[in-house]
């Protein structure tokens, strides 16, 4: 491959003096595989690093041959990829849930969710609040949501919140309904609250959970910056440089903000803000927010629930719950006027779409909005199940359909039941939705999925659990392209936020941001991609992890 340098003078330059005089880089990467990910998908073997930057890409003969500096890192083979974005994830919230909340994930019941609460309240013995995330019913013997009673015979005097995997459904205890003063008359608009026989159950659905997260008391900054600070850790050891973090408020984004000034924080950060007027107008009315390290430029909405807890809005009922179509978190009118207010800024739109009926209902929103093609990038998060009609509107409207492909393979054990054998085949359809307008943005939504960039890289190609099951693939024709995840988790990824010109390829000029992995997950087996290990991630040039040191 001919070396590619950032500018063109620069290359006369060399070659005329390239015996005599190198450039000094901060940085040379040798004797690599480095998917550059470029327009044409070319793939190097060095890379050299100047400011934080890539000065050039070529092979180690040729980089060495121009470049000199006193730090070049032999990568003995190794791969390296455009340092992995997540476009679609909740970075703090899973910082705070490492601080403070029970993992709850992989539960094979409610006794062992019991049994870790109780391990949760020794190891925190000051917290009032106890709270745990990650229960799924669809694991468990029965499969249907518990009621409280154990909960209140453990947990008379503290509060407990146990939220669901998906984040939309929770089951609290006596104290909880007491403080959050839930009583059996108790109604909320875009959520329920479920009761069994006359009586309430602790389970609450949607914006009925929102009544006891109200109750709360929020985090102080410090505690904010330590969540962040802990979940950059955990990211950069993913191989994760950037992410987009969908919805934060204003006082989030302050921490930030000192965080990236006091050095603390190198991840960077494309903020979907949430819609309180406070945050529109500390962060929408001054216009878009772009720096190396942090970009506001969206806004998240919501317009329906999830289907594990039944709550995403479909066209027609639930096919495993008769009279019971989901919910609407908040009205179409309101949800229009969130758009017309973000498309007179200037900012892009992401609202969240599970249900057939939330998603053709944004796609009406939008498509009465932006008119025709565009370049405003309007997203619709998940896209989860999209009526066979609906596809071609993220064409016509050139909205991008965002999308986690580890939902796919961890919902489709029991999707099915929710939306039967028609509805199911326009679900988790990654491959019709990335044909609509030629790309697709790929993330986790993580803590409701794994955090790992390698295991949504799977997820796309494979369509299969960690077990290989089921040997058939889950819905192959919406499998994506080992090419097409690849450019999802950067490239792509790095467009959803309008940063394409800065990352998401290994190109002279753009961000030094690249992930280093143990094997080629391009070539190897399907059934080795899972096992990868993320042996380096570099931010800007900057080593900000490395197992090797481990
Ligand atoms: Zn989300």
């Amino acid at each position: 491959m001919k070396i590619l340098f950032k500018f063109a003078p620069i290359l006369i330059f060399m070659t005329l003096t390239a015996c005599t005089q190198k450039e000094k880089a901060d940085l040379i990467i040798t004797n690599a595989t480095v998917y550059t990910v470029d327009e044409n998908f070319g793939i190097a073997q060095a890379i050299a690093v100047t400011d934080g930057k890539i000065a050039a890409v070529g092979t180690t003969e040729e980089v060495l041959q121009h470049f000199s500096s006193d730090t070049i890192l032999d990568l003995e083979n190794r791969t390296v990829f455009p340092g992995f974005i997540d476009a679609h994830c909740h970075f703090l919230g899973y910082g705070t849930g490492l601080l403070t909340r029970a993992d709850l994930t992989g539960t094979k019941s409610f006794d062992e969710i019991l049994e870790i609460m109780k391990t949760h309240q020794e190891k925190f013995p000051s917290a009032f609040w106890l709270e745990g995330r990650g229960w799924d019913q669809n694991d468990w013997p029965e499969k249907i949501f518990p009621t409280n009673v154990k909960l209140n015979e453990l947990f008379p005097d503290h509060p407990v919140l146990l939220t669901r995997i998906d984040g939309h459904a929770a089951i609290v205890n006596q104290k909880a309904l007491e403080l959050a003063g839930i009583s059996k008359d108790t109604s909320v608009e875009g959520g329920e609250i479920v009761q069994l026989n006359g009586e309430l159950t602790g389970v609450l659905i949607d914006n009925a959970i929102d009544l006891v997260r109200g109750v709360i008391p929020h985090p102080d900054k410090e505690q904010i910056a330590e969540a962040f600070l802990a979940a950059q850790e955990k990211c950069f050891a993913a191989g994760l440089t950037s992410v987009h973090d969908a919805g934060l408020e204003k006082n989030e984004l302050e921490v930030i903000e000192s965080l990236y000034h006091s050095g603390q924080l190198k991840m960077r950060i494309n903020a979907m803000l949430l819609p309180s007027d406070e945050n529109l107008e500390a962060y929408m009315n001054k216009g878009i927010t772009k720096t190396d390290h942090l970009t506001i430029r969206s806004i998240k909405l919501f317009s329906d629930g999830a289907l594990g807890s039944r709550g995403a809005k479909l066209i027609k009922d639930y096919s495993d719950d008769p009279g019971n179509s989901g919910l609407l978190l908040r009205s179409p009118e309101s949800l229009a006027e969130y758009c017309k207010k973000a498309y007179d800024k200037g900012f892009q739109v992401c609202t969240h779409a599970i249900g057939d009926s939330a998603n053709r209902l944004m796609l009406k929103i939008y498509g009465d909005i932006l008119k025709g093609k565009n370049d405003l990038r309007w997203r619709i998060e998940h896209a989860q199940i999209v009526s066979p009609e609906d596809f071609e509107k993220f064409g016509s409207y050139s909205v991008v359909p965002s999308v986690q492909p580890t939902h796919a393979t961890s919902d489709m054990y029991w999707a099915h039941e929710r939306v039967g054998a028609e509805r199911i085949k326009g679900a988790y359809a990654y491959q019709f939705l990335m044909q609509q307008n030629g790309w697709i943005p790929l993330g986790t939504d993580f803590p409701i999925e794994d955090i790992s960039p390698v295991k949504t890289f799977y997820a796309a190609v494979a369509r299969k659990d960690l077990k290989g099951w089921p040997s058939g693939r889950f819905q192959p024709e919406n499998a994506l392209s080992r090419t097409d995840a690849l450019r999802g988790m950067t490239k792509w990824a790095a467009k959803a936020s309008f940063e394409e010109n800065e990352k998401g390829s290994i190109e002279p000029g753009k961000f030094a941001d690249f992930t280093v992995l143990d094997r080629d997950i391009m070539v190897v087996p399907e059934a080795d991609i899972p096992s990868s290990r993320v042996v380096m991630t570099f931010i800007g040039g900057e080593q900000v992890f490395s197992a090797l040191d481990k």
